[in-house]
C-alpha cells in the first residue's frame, strides 16, 4: 500500500517533481554566476506571470504575510487614508497591517459572509474616504470568494488611489493582469499557485508605487522590508550582476526559476483556463453531494479552492474519515463559521485524477458519517464537466 497522502489544502500544495528536485541541488553561493543567472531568470519570469512588464519584482525570504507587510511598510505613511475591501480573514489581516504603519483605515465590507462589496459600494467608499490607497484580497482563502479586482482597481484609479492586491491565493491560478488592470502592488507567496515550497514572499511594484516610496516624508518603519535596500539587489540580479542585502534562500529561488519556467511554458491563459475547468468539475461534484458552498454566487467562486459547508452544520468526524482515505483537506478558517465548513485547494500541478480521487474520498467519508449520497454521483458530475471540454 502507498502511504503517501494527497495534499489538497489551499496551500501549501503538491509541487511538481522538477520543482522539488531543484530544492535538493547542492546549495551554491548567492553570488555564484549560475545562481545570478537563475535569480535573474526568476525575477524576469515573475513579471511575465504577473503580466507586469513595467513593474519592479521583489523576491525575499518570507511568507505571504511578509509580502503584505512589505507593501504596507513602503507605501504607507502615518495618517494616510487607506480603504480595505473586506471579503474575509485575510482582508482583516491587511487592515491590521496598515494600521500598524499608521494608516487611517476605512473598510468596505461584504454585505454578508461569502459575498463581495458591490462596485457601487466600493466607488462611494473610495470617494467618501478620500483614501490614498486601497487593498483588495483577490481570493480570500477563508471564504473562497474571488473579488472583481479589475472593476475595483478601475474605480480606485479614477480617484488616483494606489491599488494593492493580495494575490496570495490567486496569482498563477486566476487571471490577474497587473499592468492592464492598473494594479500598483501585486503580491503573493511561493506555496500556492506559484508552485514552490513555502518560504518566498513575491511582490511586483509599479512605477507609481516606487515613486510613492521615493517621495516619502518619513522613513520606512521596517528595516528588513525597505525597498531602498532591496531594489538595488533586484536590479542587480536582473542585470545579471551580484548583489547583497540579506542572503537569498538559494534553493528556493532555484525552485522558483523552475516553477516559473513550467508556468510560462503552459502559458498564462491556458493555466487560468485549466484551473477554472478543474474547479468547475470539482464544484459540480461537491454540488452533486448536496454540499452548499460559501461564495453566494457562481461568479464569486474562486478557481483555486472550494469552500463548502458541512452537511448538518457540523464536522462530525468527516475530516478524519477523508484523511483515512488518503486525502488531506483543510478545516474552516473564518472565525465566525470556523467549525461549520471545510476547504479544498486545487492549484498548481493538480490533475483531473486528483480531483476525482478527492471527490471519491469526500463521498465515501460522507456516507460513512451517516449522510445520504449515491456512490459515484460526485465523480459522475465531475466527469460530465470533463467530457464537455
Ligand atoms: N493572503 C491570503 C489570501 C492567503 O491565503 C494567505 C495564506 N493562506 C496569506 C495572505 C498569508 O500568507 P502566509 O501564510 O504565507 O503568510
Amino acid at each position: 500500500m502507498k502511504d503517501r497522502k494527497l495534499l489538497m489544502i489551499p496551500g501549501p500544495i503538491e509541487f511538481s517533481p522538477s520543482v522539488l528536485a531543484a530544492m535538493s541541488l547542492p546549495t551554491t553561493s548567492h553570488v555564484a554566476p549560475d545562481f545570478i543567472e537563475t535569480f535573474g531568470r526568476a525575477l524576469d519570469g515573475l513579471c511575465d506571470v504577473f503580466l507586469a512588464k513595467k513593474s519592479m519584482p521583489f523576491v525575499v525570504a518570507g511568507s505571504g504575510t511578509l509580502a503584505m507587510d512589505m507593501a504596507a511598510a513602503n507605501v504607507v505613511e502615518p495618517g494616510d487614508g487607506a480603504l480595505v475591501i473586506n471579503t474575509g480573514y485575510f482582508s482583516d489581516r491587511f487592515a491590521a497591517i496598515l494600521r500598524r504603519y499608521g494608516a487611517t483605515v476605512t473598510e468596505v465590507k461584504a454585505p454578508s459572509l461569502g459575498d463581495a462589496p458591490s462596485i457601487e459600494a466600493v466607488r462611494s467608499a473610495i470617494e467618501s474616504s478620500k483614501c490614498k490607497l486601497i487593498t483588495i484580497t483577490h481570493v480570500d482563502t477563508s471564504t473562497g470568494v474571488r473579488a472583481p479586482v479589475a472593476d475595483y482597481a478601475n474605480a480606485a484609479r479614477k480617484q488616483g488611489a494606489l491599488v494593492v492586491v493580495d494575490g496570495v491565493c490567486s496569482i498563477g491560478g486566476e487571471e490577474l493582469r497587473q499592468d492592464e488592470w492598473g494594479i500598483d502592488i501585486a503580491l503573493t507567496a511561493s506555496q500556492k499557485a506559484i508552485g514552490v515550497p513555502p518560504g518566498l514572499a513575491l511582490l511586483a511594484a509599479s512605477e507609481r508605487a516606487l515613486e510613492k516610496h521615493k517621495s516619502r516624508k518619513t522613513p520606512v518603519q521596517n528595516y528588513y522590508c525597505d525597498w531602498a535596500e532591496w531594489r538595488p539587489i533586484m536590479e542587480a540580479y536582473r542585470a545579471r550582476k551580484p548583489g547583497y542585502f540579506g542572503t537569498p534562500p538559494v534553493n528556493l529561488v532555484g525552485s522558483l526559476a523552475v516553477s516559473i519556467g513550467e508556468i510560462l511554458n503552459e502559458g498564462m491563459d491556458k493555466r487560468v483556463q485549466r484551473h477554472r475547468h478543474l474547479s468547475n468539475a470539482f464544484k459540480a461534484g461537491i454540488s452533486a453531494l448536496g454540499l452548499k458552498q460559501l461564495p453566494q454566487h457562481r461568479d464569486l467562486q474562486a478557481a483555486t479552492l472550494t469552500a463548502a459547508y458541512y452537511p448538518g452544520g457540523s464536522e462530525n468526524g468527516l475530516l478524519k474519515e477523508i484523511l483515512s482515505e488518503g486525502v488531506i483537506v483543510a478545516g474552516g478558517l473564518h472565525p465566525e463559521i470556523k467549525t461549520k465548513y471545510f476547504r479544498i485547494g486545487h492549484m498548481g500541478a493538480v490533475t483531473r485524477s486528483d480531483i476525482l480521487a478527492t471527490l471519491g474520498a469526500i463521498e465515501r467519508s460522507l456516507i460513512r458519517t451517516g449522510h445520504k449520497a449515491t456512490p459515484g454521483s460526485a465523480s459522475a458530475a465531475a466527469e460530465k464537466v470533463f467530457a464537455g471540454s
